[in-house]
């Protein structure tokens, strides 16, 4: 039998997601986000089965996109870092790519390049984030060479939010961060995309021509507090694993590397086939939340390379065997995210490949 380390992942609920994500800005389009191997729930796979109903895509490089291409994907792919060198224009333009653009050497290269073929573009603006982008000053003009560069056909401006959810940062309000971008831009007949899964969740303002959704198609909510909208997401990635071996220790006795946990009572420990380099994260603190069989024990000890420690002392069905779900459908992400000082997004992207993916179609 193989070890029973599986990330299983459910493609009917990303499907799910992404029709959510698609029904709140109905006059608008919505591309898929699928960089980072789909957040870890396997690009190509993910992205198959989205095919009917994303009508664009996106990633981060031309490497992953390349990948959706060997992969049969015919959409267009958005890369959303662009290019790093002038020599990946041609395979753009070629396979059908579309690029952002987010500094002056770029908009250069592209000028002096001779493409086969006429390419989309998304321009980025800086709106506070500080990151990528043509800061609101340089960015009409930045638009307007775009739009006279013969291989240029179509231009999306794009702006990437510091504070989609700005619950947390009052100071800094999505509307207002919208409104460092210049009035130029809102003019209609210009195509804008500013919204990923925060600002779709719960920024009508931020709807505009072009939605970005990505953690949202994984079912993760990424506000800081759950609305209603983010309560019927459905989490797509359970990550699990099996008992496989169970003993008493008695109090005084430490269990794992370390000796971090020290039993207070008699305590039945269960080990299991997961560790971190499986992706479940060492810095899973004392008590993070765990299933067995369904029900919530915690985590004892710390986590080990290949396995971690559960406590089974109320438990006492629970064997070799029995099945551990970390995170997924019945244990939210988030949760045991809040556990392991970091978020969804990491806990699913560092799932490894030694983590063997099952589908659910
Ligand atoms: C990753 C990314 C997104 C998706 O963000 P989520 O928070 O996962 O929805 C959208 N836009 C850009 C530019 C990104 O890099």
């Amino acid at each position: 039998m193989a070890r029973p380390a599986v990330a299983e992942i459910n493609l009917k609920n990303i499907q799910a997601n992404f029709k959510l994500a698609s029904s709140f800005a109905p006059a608008g389009k919505t591309l898929a986000v699928v960089k980072a191997n789909a957040y870890g729930h396997g690009a190509a796979r993910v992205a198959q089965h989205l095919a009917q109903d994303a009508e664009v895509f996106a990633v981060a490089c031309i490497e992953e996109a390349l990948a959706l291409r060997k992969a049969g994907l015919q959409q267009p792919i958005l890369l959303l870092e662009g290019f790093f060198e002038a020599a990946e224009l041609e395979v753009i333009a070629q396979e059908g790519f579309w690029t952002a653009v987010h500094r002056q050497e770029q908009l250069d290269q592209l000028a002096r390049s001779v493409l086969a073929k006429p390419l989309c573009v998304w321009l980025k603006i800086d709106t506070g984030m500080h990151r990528l982008g043509f800061s609101p000053e340089q960015a009409i003009k930045a638009y307007n060479d775009l739009l006279n560069m013969p291989h240029v056909k179509q231009v999306v401006v794009m702006s990437h939010l510091a504070n989609a959810d700005d619950s947390l940062a009052p100071g800094a309000s999505v509307p207002s961060q919208v409104a460092q971008l210049p009035e130029f831009f809102l003019n209609p007949g210009i195509e804008l995309s500013i919204a990923n899964s925060a600002a779709i969740l719960s920024q009508p303002t931020a709807l505009r021509h072009w939605q970005r959704p990505g953690i949202m198609l994984y079912g993760s909510c990424p506000l800081a507090i759950a609305n209603q909208h983010s309560n019927s997401l459905r989490p797509a990635m359970t990550l699990k694993s099996q008992v496989i071996a169970t003993r008493w220790v008695e109090p005084g006795e430490s269990v794992g590397y370390g000796g971090r946990f020290v039993a207070e009572r008699r305590t039945r420990v269960g080990t299991v086939a997961m560790g971190y380099a499986d992706g479940y994260p060492r810095q899973a603190a004392e008590g993070t939340p765990v299933l067995v069989d369904g029900q919530r024990t915690q985590l004892i000890g710390r986590v080990s390379m290949d396995m971690l420690t559960l406590d089974l002392t109320n438990l006492p069905d629970a064997d070799v065997g029995s099945e551990v779900e970390f995170w997924g459908e019945k244990l939210s992400a988030n949760e045991v995210a809040a556990h392991c000082d970091t978020i969804a997004y990491h806990l699913f992207t560092g799932v490894t490949d030694r983590v063997p993916r099952t589908y659910i179609e």
